[in-house]
């Protein structure tokens, strides 16, 4: 039998630059649990390291959470990456850290990139600015990413930055995608018809979150049996009869 889950895939936690200090793990799973989210993803600039605490924090919430990123690629293209485990999301870790620029952070002038333990204490600082992107092609990281079994999916393809659209102007062929994401104020059908977007493609939205008050703004629901990394694979991808619906 399937039951609905809700579903905010676009999360930043303290670790982003640009996202706000109080974005700890403790505040994201508690608002998160306010806003009645059963699966979110931690979705940060170019860096995995804050999944595993958020996760950890979250074992005894109900609420289900997918190790992620928002990698920028060398086109200046955002997209949301999604790992079914620590094995994987390690793997891609060390894939941006061999590809992303030596370029200091400035953090009085993009703000702070820290990594915090579930007391919220600082326990890592990023040297290098995570906003950057990658010195490594959007398709030779979709790829990497279904080698390893993860799910690729462009980010806020209706903006007219840092988007597939605003950066290459069209989906290319050979890019396999897993679904692209809306932002929060988009219209489905409408950005359909803009962009001419197949129906067999998925659309989600989420929220993008920077600031708690953001989380849950936007949200997918999710039709599954219970809700695996397999399952929301499946829905993604339109197949044995799971499905994905954009929460008006
Ligand atoms: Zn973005
Ligand atoms: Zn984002």
């Amino acid at each position: 039998m399937m039951r609905r889950f809700r579903a905010d895939l676009h999360l930043h936690t303290v670790l982003s630059p640009c996202a706000d200090l109080a974005m700890s793990p403790d505040e994201i799973i508690t608002v998160a649990q306010q806003k009645q989210l059963d699966i979110i993803a931690i979705t940060d600039h170019n860096s995995t390291k804050q999944c595993r605490v958020v996760r950890e924090m979250a074992a005894d919430s109900g609420i289900v959470v997918i190790n992620g990123c928002e990698v920028n690629s060398l086109e200046e293209v955002h997209s949301l990456c999604l790992f079914e485990d620590d094995h994987s999301m390690n793997e891609f870790q060390a894939f941006i850290e061999h590809y992303l620029p030596q370029i200091p952070n400035k953090p009085n002038y993009f703000g702070y990139q820290v990594v915090v333990d579930r007391d919220n204490q600082i326990v890592e600082e990023m040297p290098w600015y995570l906003g950057n992107g990658l010195q490594v092609e959007l398709e030779t990281i979709a790829d990497f990413i279904h080698q390893l079994n993860g799910l690729f999916i462009p980010a806020h393809i209706d903006r007219p930055m840092n988007s597939l659209f605003s950066q290459l102007g069209f989906l290319p062929h050979e890019l396999k995608i897993d679904a692209m994401q809306i932002s929060k104020r988009a219209q489905e059908s409408q950005i359909r018809k803009l962009f001419d977007i197949h129906p067999d493609i998925t659309l989600i939205k989420a929220s993008d979150a920077h600031y708690p008050e953001d989380i849950g703004t936007a949200c997918t629901i999710f039709e599954l049996a219970k809700p695996s990394f397999e399952e929301i694979r499946w829905a993604l991808n339109q197949k044995k009869g799971r499905s994905v619906k954009i929460e008006e």
